[in-house]
């Protein structure tokens, strides 16, 4: 019998490899990842500082305990070359595997600004644990108060910011927005941010971005293109992702932002599925997006595993709060979807010292919130009215 075969070992991989096995104890199962195959929480790596976490504690699982958990063989240190999805093989490092279905979960690659500087090349980002054990390494060498100038103050650049700030470390937070997270939030909330980011003691440096890095003594320059300089002894870059597209891309299957897949999570190839960040879920007619979180993935590993044991799901991908891991100002965030984002407005409100922000489309239909500080019974109020207004939409759609 030829295997199920996944690649990648992040939540994506190991969360579709788990559901799985809870459906199918038979078909072999093959992961294969170019890291260490260790599992760990990714949304750990932003707020591990300030509990003085090192890489290897974030590691609740090795690849052999995985191994073992899923009955599965978890083949790392081995990157995956090439997809052929006629002959239905892969072409790796340690050679060439069948397989019967296969699942992309190779996840995204941080996105690199184009800085000059003879220290541009010196600039961090922390999208696994292992780049986290070499920030944390960088970060001891620099002393127990370290200067930290991160790039971005969107979701990860502001929980960073806050967990380095909670740990003793002097931040400066540079974004080109004139708030933090203002790609998310809406503007009553950012600006909430921003004060608590303040009062934590962290310089932000917003509407102006990094055009240089460049060693100068024992630490690094940053100028910015409104002309000042910021000595530091760390840079990270906290500017977005890019879904990985190089396999899907060289295998000819259909991308956009991410890799296309259809209700079910299949690819443009038969018996190939993607989900996880590298992956661009379809929502409805003309609505595809990018939702590089962990509640998505997770609705749709559990789809995708029904699908692939012969019983062809669609992954129900209902709205579900962000939360921002700023203990400084806590959010909760539904941010609207892009294409309602130009002609929709925000609608703000205090309401026992919390401030809720809702965002109606052009129709007038709630389609984002967010709200600070968070706490579950209001985020499932929120989301429960959210829920209602979307299905009003969806047999509005369907009825027209
Ligand atoms: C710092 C940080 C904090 C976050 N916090 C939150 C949060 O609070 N809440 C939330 O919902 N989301 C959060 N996210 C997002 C969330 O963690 C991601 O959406 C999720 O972990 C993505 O998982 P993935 O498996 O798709 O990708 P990844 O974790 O990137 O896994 C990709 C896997 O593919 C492997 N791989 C890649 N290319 C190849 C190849 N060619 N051959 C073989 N293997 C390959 C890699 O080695 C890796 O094992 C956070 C993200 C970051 C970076």
């Amino acid at each position: 019998m030829k295997p199920l075969i996944i690649i990648g070992a992040g939540l994506a991989g190991y969360t579709l490899a788990r559901e799985f096995r809870k459906l199918d104890k038979i078909t072999p199962l093959i992961v294969v990842t170019a890291d260490d195959g260790g599992f760990y929480s990714k949304p750990m790596l932003s707020n591990a500082f300030a509990q003085n976490k090192l890489a290897a504690q974030l590691v609740t699982q090795t690849a052999v305990q995985m191994a073992e958990q899923l009955d599965a063989q978890v083949i790392t240190g081995t990157r995956v070359n090439g997809i052929d999805s006629r002959k239905k093989i892969i072409d790796t490092e340690a050679g060439e595997f069948g397989y019967e279905k296969l699942v992309i979960a190779v996840g995204a690659q941080p996105i690199r600004l184009a800085i000059d500087g003879d220290a541009a090349g010196e600039v961090l980002s922390v999208n696994h644990v292992a780049d986290y054990a070499a920030f944390r390494s960088r970060i001891a060498t620099a002393g127990t108060t370290a200067r930290v100038a991160i790039l971005g103050a969107g979701l990860i650049g502001c929980e960073f910011a806050d967990d380095l700030a909670g740990a003793g470390h002097a931040v400066t937070l540079i974004d080109p927005n004139p708030l933090p997270l203002a790609a998310l939030a809406a503007p009553a909330l950012s600006q909430g941010l921003q004060a608590a980011l303040q009062a934590r003691g962290i310089a932000l440096r917003l509407g102006t971005t990094a055009i240089r890095i460049d060693r100068i003594g024992n630490g690094l320059q940053v100028t910015l293109a409104d002309g000042a300089a910021i000595e530091t002894d760390i840079v990270l870059s906290a500017v977005g992702l890019r879904p990985d597209l190089r396999l899907a891309q060289a295998a000819q299957l259909a991308t956009a932002r991410g890799i296309l897949v259809d209700a079910t999570g299949e690819t443009s190839a038969a018996d190939v599925h993607a989900l996880g960040d590298c992956a661009e879920y379809t929502l409805g007619a003309n609505d595809t997006r990018i939702l590089p979180y962990i509640a998505p993935l997770m609705t749709a590993a559990r789809a995708i595993a029904r699908t692939l044991t012969g019983q062809t799901t669609s992954i129900d991908l209902k709205p579900a709060p962000v939360i921002v891991k700023t203990p400084c100002y806590p959010l909760a965030l539904v941010p609207p979807p892009l294409h309602v984002l130009n002609t929709g407005r925000w609608h703000s409100e205090t309401e026992n010292d919390r401030t809720i922000c809702r965002f109606y489309d052009d129709q007038n239909v709630l389609a984002g919130f967010g709200v600070a500080p968070q706490e579950a019974g209001v985020r499932q109020k929120l989301l429960a009215a959210l829920g209602t207004s979307a299905a009003a939409v969806n047999s509005a759609t369907k009825a027209a």
